[in-house]
């Protein structure tokens, strides 16, 4: 792995992004250590911190417009991840993926903690996941496609890995506000995570 703190402070938004990166003030942004911290587990889910936890993150991916959202990125460094897909949010506590096969490298990513930021990232195409649900019932599933590649890049946020260091360097763009208001010009709809 190389030095990420270091590729941190390359990654710099342009000064007409600022307010991108202020307009969801709970999400946690590139920068702050709890980005870089590996989780910790979930031992019991059914309390009342873990249960507002998993709310909070539903309702900020929401509001972020986001497709998944790890604990870390709200600021708790716990082993947790949301995320949506075919308007069904699903909730993952100690997620571990296996049997990663076959490779994707379409959409472009993006993250909810480096807004407006977009990259191209090889990932499996096929995963095994196994965690809990958000009232601690065993998960255990195959997931393909879109759902696999969300799954593997809010495992990495727990583990303190950033799509950046897994991006094709030369890939990275930024997402520049058009002209005519708050428009975002975006060659492909990357989505968010
Ligand atoms: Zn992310």
């Amino acid at each position: 792995m190389t030095d990420t703190s270091r590729l941190d402070d390359k990654i710099i938004p342009p000064p007409e992004l600022m307010s991108a990166w202020e307009a969801i003030p709970e999400i946690v942004k590139l920068g702050d250590p709890v980005l870089r911290t590996r989780a910790e587990s979930v031992t019991r889910i059914l309390t009342s911190d873990t249960q507002k936890l998993i709310e909070h993150m539903k309702v900020i991916m929401r509001k972020a417009n986001g497709l998944g959202l790890a604990a870390p990125q709200v600021g708790v460094s716990k082993r947790v991840i949301v995320y949506e897909i075919d308007d069904q949010i699903h909730v993952l506590v100690n997620p571990i993926i296996s049997g990663g096969r076959g490779e994707q490298l379409e959409p472009m990513e993006g993250c909810l903690s480096i807004p407006n930021l977009h990259g191209v990232v090889k990932r499996f195409q096929e995963i095994k996941i196994k965690g809990q649900d958000h009232r601690g019932r065993p998960v255990a599933k195959k997931v393909i496609d879109l759902e696999a590649r969300v799954i593997q890049h809010e495992v990495d946020h727990l583990d303190g890995i950033l799509f950046i260091d897994r991006a094709e360097s030369a890939s990275l763009v930024w997402a520049m506000p058009g002209r005519n208001g708050d428009d975002e010009e975006v060659d492909e709809p990357a989505f968010r995570e």
